[in-house]
């Protein structure tokens, strides 16, 4: 049984059945059978289904934002955004995909020698809850254009959203079978990844459970993406833009309530300009507002579980406890539902837990350092490698100290985000393997030679 849970107070929502073996067994048997068949249909027949997902979730774009925000949490102007997001992204893939995929000259001794871009079969899909839309389409809009089929297991406590998806590919005209939501649980993966309808996996989640996968998936030799947590540097050196490195940083901290594995986590800054960043960061978190994740004007709303908040509130207990300085919030907020307010810590050093660990919710650990060289030895003393911002007024100098940082990417002058244009993953234990961009499209197809004599 999965029960779903709004976490804005703490009520239940709503109880779903999970599926028994026979189902998840039908499930496999349909969605190898359909992929054989869309492996054949021309990819530009196959990008039909990508613009009608876009249709899909346009159409339904306020019932899905409110389901997001009713089992997670999110603020819904961001829920919304995220259902907007979405259908660029598979519109852009249906407008690239033939293109990402096209046959590649090889040109060799051969009378002709190409690279051939070939599904690699059922794809596994594992995802969280925390962009419950995204992170599906984000991996489904190529893999599906690239002529794969896929299941999904999705995070257990966003299981209306889990459904909805397949209610959207339904509608979008998928192949019978070449798609489905499996509503199991966590310990039957382990079986699926194994099974031979299987080709390959993608999970989106932890670095805990990332490991757990990447074991399963490596005893079956079976190819896997991991896009994995994340304790992304904001690095503001002393010639940055200010006004603007705060404004934008309370953004990248707060954003879905803290808990987006590209969320800036800690902010690294040059000793001469702490104070005064310190103190405009302070004044735009005391503008952010807590409430209601449904009325439009809240910024932050509850966080997505209890556990999750419990789990925040004690790594901020422990890093007050080893010296750092609290600037505001701290602890849970009194009342129905699971709300931590934004919080920011200050003077916290690299052995202190805010600096070791990932935090997934809102909090703000603030990092004072000596000078530029200081700033990317502490940002790469992590063991993530996914994101990474920079600021500085200097872009020559911010360009080759980019090259020194252990990421997946920088964005000098800005906040991380993804983008269908330009690929995403990370390093380090954020995992392997990219989304997004022609990266991402060639992850699941097999890079065919084909040699004629
Ligand atoms: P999680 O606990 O790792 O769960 C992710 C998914 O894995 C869920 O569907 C979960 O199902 C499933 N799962 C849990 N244990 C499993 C096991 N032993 N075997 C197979 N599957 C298992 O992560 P989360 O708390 O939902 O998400 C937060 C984490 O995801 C953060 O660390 C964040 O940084 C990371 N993240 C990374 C990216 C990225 O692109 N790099 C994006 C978003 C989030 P159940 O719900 O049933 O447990």
């Amino acid at each position: 049984m999965i029960v779903s849970v709004n976490p804005a107070n703490g009520k239940e929502l709503a109880r779903y059945e999970l599926h028994d073996d026979a189902f998840v067994d039908n499930a496999l048997t349909a969605a190898a059978n359909a992929q054989k068949a869309w492996r054949r249909v021309p990819i530009e027949e196959r990008v039909g289904l990508l613009k009608n997902m876009a249709k899909a979730l346009r159409s339904g774009k306020s019932s899905y934002a409110e389901m997001i925000t009713r089992e997670m949490g999110k603020p819904i102007a961001e829920s919304e955004g995220e259902i907007e997001k979405c259908a660029y992204n598979c519109d852009f893939y249906a407008e690239h995909a033939a293109r990402y995929l096209a046959d590649e000259p090889a040109p060799s001794n051969a009378t002709e020698s190409v690279v051939e871009f070939d599904p690699l079969g059922v794809v596994l899909a594992i995802m969280p809850w925390n962009y419950p839309f995204w992170q599906f389409f984000r991996f489904a809009a190529p893999a599906f254009a690239a002529g794969n089929g896929a299941v999904l297991k999705h995070a257990n406590n966003v299981p209306e959203c889990a459904l909805a998806i397949q209610d959207i590919m339904k509608e979008a005209g998928c192949p019978d079978g070449l798609f489905a939501t499996l509503m199991i649980d966590a310990s039957k993966v382990a079986d699926i990844i194994a099974d031979d309808r299987i080709a390959a996996v993608t999970l989106t989640g932890s670095t805990e459970v990332g490991a757990i996968v990447a074991a399963q998936a490596g005893k079956a030799l079976k190819k896997q993406v991991l896009e994995l947590g994340g304790s992304d540097p904001f690095i503001v050196l002393a010639d940055a833009d200010l006004e603007e490195a705060a404004k934008v940083a309370v953004k990248a901290r707060y954003i879905n309530v803290g808990q987006s594995c590209v969320n800036a986590k800690r902010f690294i800054v040059e000793e001469s300009v702490a104070d005064r960043f310190v103190e405009l960061f302070l004044e735009g978190v005391a503008k952010l507002k807590i409430g209601d994740p449904m009325e439009r004007d809240t910024n932050i709303g509850p966080m997505a579980r209890e556990n999750l908040m419990s789990g925040l509130h004690s790594q901020v207990e422990r890093t007050l406890a080893s010296g750092a300085v609290l600037k505001t919030g701290g602890k849970p907020i009194e009342g129905a539902g699971f709300y931590y307010p934004p919080t920011v810590l200050d003077n916290v050093k690299p052995d202190m837990v805010a600096f070791c660990e990932e935090t997934f919710g809102p909090v703000a650990a603030i990092i004072r350092v000596k000078d530029a060289d200081e700033a990317i030895r502490l940002a790469n003393q992590t063991e993530f490698g996914l994101g990474s911002a920079l600021w500085s007024t200097n872009i020559e100098r911010a360009r080759k100290l980019a090259r020194d940082i252990d990421a997946g990417a920088v964005f000098i002058n800005g906040m991380v985000a993804s983008d269908p244009r330009y690929p995403f993953g990370g390093i380090k234990r954020s995992g392997y393997g990219r989304e997004l961009g022609i990266y991402g499209i060639r992850e699941f197809v097999n890079i065919k030679t084909v040699w004629v004599g």
